[in-house]
Formats: C-alpha cells, sequence, structure tokens
C-alpha cells in the first residue's frame, strides 16, 4: 500500500470531491456527525469502519445521491449539497461512475448493453455505445460473455460488468461501496486489481467503501469512520 499522508487531507492542493463538517441524520439517528474527507483528484481512497459507522452515508453525500444536513459537499469547487435534484442527477450521470455490491445489472438487457448504457443515457448513437462497450470485455476477462444476460454470469463476472458500465463512460469519480462483498476473496481480489488498473489508466479518482483490509490495501489511501466521523490511518496507525 502506498499512503500519501496521514491526515484526512492529503495534500495543500485541489481536491476534486470533499466533504467538510457533513452531518446527516435518518430521523433520530444520527448517521454523520461532523464528516471530513478530501481526495486529490487521481486518488483512489478507501472508507473503512465497522457496520453503521456512516460509510455508505458518506459516500452517497459525497455522490449528491443524499444531501447533509449541515456542512458541505465539493465537487471541482462546486457546492454539490446547494445542487438541486435535477443538478445533481446530472453530476451523477455526466461525471460519475457506480459500483454497488448487489443487483445492479439490468436484467433484461445482455451484458454488453448494460455497460453501454451510461453512453445511451447520454446521447451516444446505439452503434457507437455497443462498439465501445464491447471494447471492455476483453480487457476485463470476459470475452465471450456480451451476449448473456445478468442470470447467466457468475457473482465475479456480473461485477466487472458493472464495473465496465460504471467506466465507460469515463467519469471523473467512481464511487464502489462494498464492491466485492458479494464475492469470494479470490474473485474479490481479481475484480479490485481490474478496478485500480482500469481506474488508473484512465485517471479516475475512486472513493470506495469496503470492510476488507486487503480490498483497502489497493487503495492509495485508507480513512476509517467511527461514529459519524473520518479519521485517518498511515500503516495502522490511528491518527484522528
Ligand atoms: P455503514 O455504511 O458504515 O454500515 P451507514 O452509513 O449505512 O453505515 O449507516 C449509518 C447509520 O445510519 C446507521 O445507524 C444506520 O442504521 C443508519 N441508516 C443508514 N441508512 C438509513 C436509512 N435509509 N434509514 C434509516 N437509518 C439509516
Amino acid at each position: 500500500m502506498s499512503t500519501r499522508g496521514a491526515s484526512a487531507r492529503p495534500d495543500a492542493g485541489d481536491f476534486l470531491v470533499e466533504a467538510r463538517d457533513v452531518e446527516l441524520a435518518f430521523g433520530q439517528t444520527p448517521a454523520l456527525q461532523g464528516a471530513d474527507l478530501a481526495v486529490a483528484s487521481g486518488e483512489i481512497v478507501a472508507i473503512m469502519g465497522p457496520s453503521g459507522s456512516g460509510k455508505s452515508t458518506l459516500l452517497h453525500c459525497l455522490a449528491g445521491i443524499l444531501v447533509p444536513d449541515a456542512g458541505e459537499v465539493l465537487f471541482d469547487g462546486r457546492r454539490v449539497d446547494r445542487m438541486g435534484e435535477s443538478e445533481r442527477s446530472l453530476l451523477r450521470r455526466d461525471r460519475f461512475g457506480f459500483v454497488f455490491q448487489f443487483g445492479q445489472l439490468v436484467p433484461e438487457l445482455t451484458a454488453e448493453e448494460n455497460v453501454a448504457l451510461p453512453l445511451l443515457l447520454g446521447g451516444a448513437r446505439r452503434a457507437a455505445a455497443l462498439a465501445e462497450a464491447r471494447a471492455w470485455f476483453g480487457q476485463l476477462g470476459l470475452a465471450g460473455m456480451e451476449g448473456r444476460r445478468s442470470g447467466e454470469l457468475s457473482g465475479g463476472q456480473a461485477q466487472r460488468v458493472a464495473l465496465a458500465r460504471a467506466l465507460v463512460a469515463r467519469p471523473a469519480v467512481l464511487f464502489a461501496d462494498e464492491p466485492t462483498g458479494s464475492l469470494d476473496s479470490l474473485t474479490g481480489e481479481n475484480v479490485m486489481e481490474l478496478l485500480v488498473t482500469a481506474a488508473r489508466d484512465q485517471g479516475t479518482t475512486v472513493v470506495i467503501v469496503t470492510h476488507e483490509p486487503r480490498v483497502a490495501a489497493c487503495a492509495d489511501r485508507e480513512v476509517f469512520v467511527r461514529d459519524g466521523k473520518v479519521t485517518s490511518v498511515t500503516a495502522g496507525r490511528i491518527a484522528s
């Protein structure tokens, strides 16, 4: 693992994605209680922490899926928390890619149609979108799977299709929430290697929630969430 710094803010320079003192409660349940995280462009950050500590909520705030009750969320210097739903939805479609744990492929579509989906939603022509989608299958070890539907793919294959779909539109940021959580450890490691390699190739910034240390070890930096706040570690040492 390479680390760039001991704090939740790695450099004094510009950050692509930032949460500043973010608070969010679900009814009476506080999920985030002053969370700070700043991710540099091109950086791969793993968010670790116990179940229920606020990891997914933080990811959803950074990705413009949830709007915090207080604090600021920034993408490329823009206040995501101040955007309306339609502006956030466009931001997610045009600049972000997503990989979740389960159930993310559209079962009625073939694997290549699933991968092409973000391009089609972005207005690309069908033939061009499918050609671009197909180009991912070889590099992700999925050659021959283009025409299969999700029910005809193994868990690891389906996650690789989901990964291709998340990256095909060359997003600025890839948000991944337990992307290997439903896979056995060897398959999960393989998916993570592909994720990291593909992200580095295209300079994509990655924010990944995981409870698996081996997955987190692939990142440039690991941060820990506890009780809705972010702390950081370097080489196994916890610093608040
Ligand atoms: P983690 O990802 O670390 O497991 P979460 O961000 O999912 O944690 O959850 C943080 C806290 O918020 C937990 O107490 C959880 O039960 C609560 N929570 C998360 N999502 C919801 C929701 N949609 N409705 C109510 N409570 C929620």
